[in-house]
């Protein structure tokens, strides 16, 4: 796209703001959680509804109930997802506050029983137009009414009513707002939340960072970003009332700060912040080929998770021993259908030529929770408690072509290179057992068909992430050839707060002595069998945690690429011995603040 379109572009999807005029010029600064480290100072990107194309049909007379019940399905959630932003606009302060929480109560009551809906339903019913284009074609009337009006408040809720109907538009399709496909290097993209699929779309030579509304700090989107090295700070209520595309905008991942039309000042102390960073990257460089060893000799085995197979060079590039997490969920993303074994064996073997010889984990599909895919359409959707329902390997264990699909590429792909199976979300040994015997049924099918396999079946291990599979660790392990400690999960499940959601994050806190036991007896009852254990959650990636780890027993941590170096620089430092004796003295703790401060003390010391 020329510069001149894209300026032209980005004007048009200017946002009015909540608070009325502003100056263009005038500095702000929003809080929110820093989910990815790291500074980014580039234009902003307002992600816009005004973006969403629509496919306009006819819908057949014994179809036309049905397509009502979508609407008012997509209308139900959008009324959820603003009574969401409503309780976040509430804990803001001061004009801000009621700023927003006037503007999203008029969008609510535009979709009570309202012009819109009525208009809507009367389309679907009468003229036979599928709920999207009805959508579209309502809103368009009504915002043209609104236009014609001499009172200037009056003229001003055209915006709002196109807002709402773009919501229930993309809560009907389940479209991602857009492609990231046109955006200037360095962009800013500021929208109301982002998916996992979208962060998958995400090219860090364009994407500076991005700032959203919505999203807590373990979700997968802050995986994601993390895992792409693109700064990111996520949960500010009033984003979008404060920015306009085109704003100069820094963003700070690691205080989680978000600053608007920066003053030079602001501008110069994060340039020199940038560059210590790069100066930093570039010291911890040199550790690519130095063994993980502690001060005093023990060896710990580092890998890399990872969440889309481009991201395998940066993992050999920091010296990563293997993969021990790879997330099939990009196979599922931004598609309406299912990859068949061809184009899965395919992705993975790629993976295993990037690796030259390295392992590769892979772990079955994991979709449900906040990682909805596209590709399972509306069979997933509804669910009560999503975290809670058809998760994972359930999933697979119910769609059995889909875990049959999966194995059978795996097999292909382990007769390339050194190649193990993860499951997740394991709560009992029948789980594992009846994986283990679609494998054996698989790889006879395989054979029949006379493709290349590995001289034996690949290792399957279990992540533990639900508490029940903690606790029964010793039976898991007489069952797994593997464990892999999914920290993140563990924390949501035990402490029950879900980790993709920024009204619960400040208590989202994996060092609650309840969690810290669940690894403990994990790790124990892995050493006792003789079994394999990695730590994958996003802990593992957090220097801070490293000391403790390996005070446990922990010899195994995988974590997103770009945060290896700096877990490395950590063991290079730690004394086996005393961080032994740290950690004995951290689970002796019953507190939570105690248990920071002690590691806190000991990492300083
Ligand atoms: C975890 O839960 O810690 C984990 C590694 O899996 P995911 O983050 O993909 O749920
Ligand atoms: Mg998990």
């Amino acid at each position: 796209m020329s510069k001149s379109k894209q300026d032209k572009s980005e004007r048009k999807s200017q946002r009015r703001p909540a608070s009325g005029k502003r100056k263009a010029s005038a500095e702000r600064v929003l809080e929110g959680l820093g989910v990815s480290p790291g500074v980014a100072v580039g234009k902003a990107h307002v992600r816009e509804s005004s973006e969403i194309k629509v496919v306009e049909y006819t819908v057949s007379s014994s179809a036309v109930e049905g397509e009502v019940e979508r609407f008012d399905a997509a209308v139900q959630r959008a009324r959820l997802q603003l009574g969401k932003l409503r309780q976040h606009a509430a804990a803001l302060h001061g004009a801000a506050a009621e700023e927003l929480g006037y503007l999203l109560e008029a969008h609510g009551q535009m979709l009570g029983s309202s012009r819109l809906i009525h208009g809507v339903e009367n389309r679907i019913r009468k003229a036979r137009q599928n709920a999207e284009a009805a959508v579209m074609k309502e809103i368009a009337g009504i915002a043209e009414s609104f236009e014609q009006m001499d009172d200037p408040y009056l003229r001003g809720r055209a915006t709002d009513i196109r807002e709402v109907g773009h919501r229930v538009v993309r809560n009907l399709s389940d479209q991602g707002f857009t492609s990231f496909a046109d955006l200037r290097s360095n962009s800013i993209v500021l929208a109301e939340e982002i998916t996992p699929a979208d962060t998958a779309l995400m090219d860090p030579s364009k994407i500076g960072g991005f700032a959203t509304a919505l999203g807590g700090a373990e979700g997968h989107t802050a995986i994601m970003a993390r895992s792409l090295g693109i700064p990111a700070v996520l949960g500010i209520a009033d984003l979008l009332g404060a920015i306009q595309a085109g704003d100069v905008v820094i963003i700070d991942g690691d205080e989680g700060r978000v600053v608007i039309n920066p003053k030079p000042s602001r501008l110069k102390q994060y340039a020199a912040r940038q560059k210590a960073l790069a100066r930093e990257v570039k010291s911890l460089a040199r550790l690519r080929d130095v063994a993980a060893r502690t001060r005093d000799g023990e060896r710990v085995l580092l890998q890399a998770n990872m969440e889309l197979p481009r991201e395998v060079g940066q993992a050999v590039a920091v010296g990563a021993e293997g993969v021990g997490l790879l997330r099939t969920e990009f196979l599922f993303m931004n598609r309406e259908d299912l990859p068949d074994e061809e184009e899965q064996f395919e992705a993975l073997r790629g993976i295993i030529d990037g690796l030259g010889g390295r392992m590769l984990t892979v772990r079955t599909i994991d979709v449900g929770g906040d990682k909805l895919g596209s590709a399972f359409g509306r069979e997933l959707e509804g669910t009560t408690n999503p975290a809670l329902g058809l998760r994972a390997i359930r999933l697979s264990l119910k769609e059995r072509s889909l875990l049959e699909t999966q194995l059978a590429a795996m097999l292909r792909a382990a007769a390339y290179g050194p190649l193990r199976i993860l499951l997740p979300m394991i709560s009992t040994v029948s789980e594992v057992r009846e994986v283990r015997a679609a494998m054996v049924k698989v790889a006879r099918r395989l054979k029949r068909r006379g493709v290349k396999l590995p001289e034996r079946n690949p290792d399957i291990g279990v992540m533990i992430e639900v508490p029940g599979a903690a606790l029964a660790a010793d039976a898991l392990a007489q069952e797994a050839d593997f464990f892999a400690l999914g920290t993140n999960d563990l924390t949501m499940y035990t402490l029950a707060i879900d980790r993709a959601e920024e009204g619960v994050a400040h208590l989202y806190n994996p060092l609650h002595p309840g969690v810290l036991r669940l690894i403990q007896f994990t790790v124990e009852a892995g050493l006792r069998a003789r079994l394999p254990t990695c730590v994958c959650g996003e802990m593992a990636g957090d220097p801070r945690y490293t000391a403790l780890f390996l005070g446990m027993g922990v010899r195994d941590l995988s974590m997103t690429a770009n945060a290896l170096p700096r877990v490395k620089n950590r063991i290079l430092k730690i004394d086996l011995q005393e961080a032994t004796r740290r950690a004995s003295m951290v689970m002796d703790q019953v507190d939570s603040g105690r248990i920071a401060a002690l590691i806190d003390d000991f990492n300083e010391g």
